[in-house]
């Protein structure tokens, strides 16, 4: 209806629009607020459990956030510990969500999540399979599309050549699910990332190193950087990774992707600063046309 038509139709009343014509002038308002908690290695020590408490009271007080992202080192530690040490951590999780927290929970996995004690090899939630059962997932790695973003989680942990100790991978399996899982989203799509060691980080450079000697070690980031990178640089519709396990807050733009290490919920293990980073959460605002904004909150 013209607009003149309006008018006559309210009978000449001149009625003055709540929202302007030239929408474009408006505020754009984000699809989905998201708040990503990472490293929050609970244990019931240093009052960890109050304070992952006040924590997720917290981000629940932040106006309209929609859900979680929880980006791996849930629990304190399972790596080589017994199973009756992991099984309180985990009821100790479980029952702090249950009581503390309403909103939905997208999990991946730590490397502290996983257990690898020897002694228990032969048991069948041994490796990923305990922590996947305690989150109810079938598979490390997945992903969703929520008010038109699609989220890919990734499962950075993996288990070095030589089998002894980890290094930060995706392994060829994964790599090729997530080729296709790119290739099959509409390219205008944005999309954001999620795995638990960085993809790509400045932090591993904020180190007491003597001049010439910076020491990068393939467990505190992926080794197959360069690789993901090229993928992502052939669907520009990759807008955001968010990483933790180094403990430290950066952000580093390359190609047009932002990489965000976002802290530690633990600080430094729940004895205070990681150096400068404050425990703390991310917040994230996504937003239709594929921008969004974020910081770091120091709960
Ligand atoms: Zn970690």
């Amino acid at each position: 209806m013209e607009r003149r038509a309006l008018l006559k139709n309210l009978g000449g009343l001149l009625l003055i629009p709540a929202t302007p014509f030239k929408t474009d002038a408006a505020p754009q308002k984000p699809v989905l607020r998201v708040a990503h908690l990472t490293d929050v290695h609970l244990k019931d020590k240093w009052d960890a459990p109050a304070r992952f408490a006040k924590c997720l009271n917290h981000l629940q007080q932040q106006p309209g956030v929609d859900m979680i992202l929880s980006g791996g080192d849930t629990v304190f530690d399972m790596n080589k510990e017994n199973r009756d040490v992991i099984d309180a951590q985990w009821k100790l999780w479980h029952s702090l969500i249950q009581s503390y927290c309403s909103l939905p929970l997208h999990y991946i996995l730590g490397n502290h999540d996983i257990w690898w004690n020897e002694d228990d090899k032969g048991q069948a939630i041994y490796g990923k399979k305990y922590a996947l059962d305690q989150l109810k997932l079938t598979m490390p790695y997945y992903s969703f599309i929520k008010n038109g973003w699609k989220f890919i989680l990734l499962d950075s942990v993996h288990l070095d050549i030589d089998n002894t100790w980890y290094i930060g991978k995706l392994g060829d399996e994964q790599f090729a699910w997530l080729q296709n899982e790119l290739q099959t989203t509409p390219q205008d799509m944005p999309v954001c990332v999620m795995s638990h060691i960085p993809i790509l980080t400045a932090t591993l450079m904020v180190e007491d190193n003597i001049v010439n000697k910076w020491e990068m070690l393939g467990g505190d980031m992926h080794t197959d950087t360069a690789k993901i990178i090229n993928l992502f640089y052939q669907h520009p519709n990759v807008k955001l990774c968010l990483s933790g396990h180094i403990h430290l807050r950066d952000k580093v733009v390359y190609n047009n992707v932002t990489y965000i290490c976002n802290g530690a919920v633990s600080g430094a293990w729940w004895e205070g600063n990681k150096r400068e980073t404050a425990p703390g959460y991310g917040l994230i605002d996504f937003y239709a046309d594929g921008t969004f904004t974020e910081k770091y909150v120091n709960y």
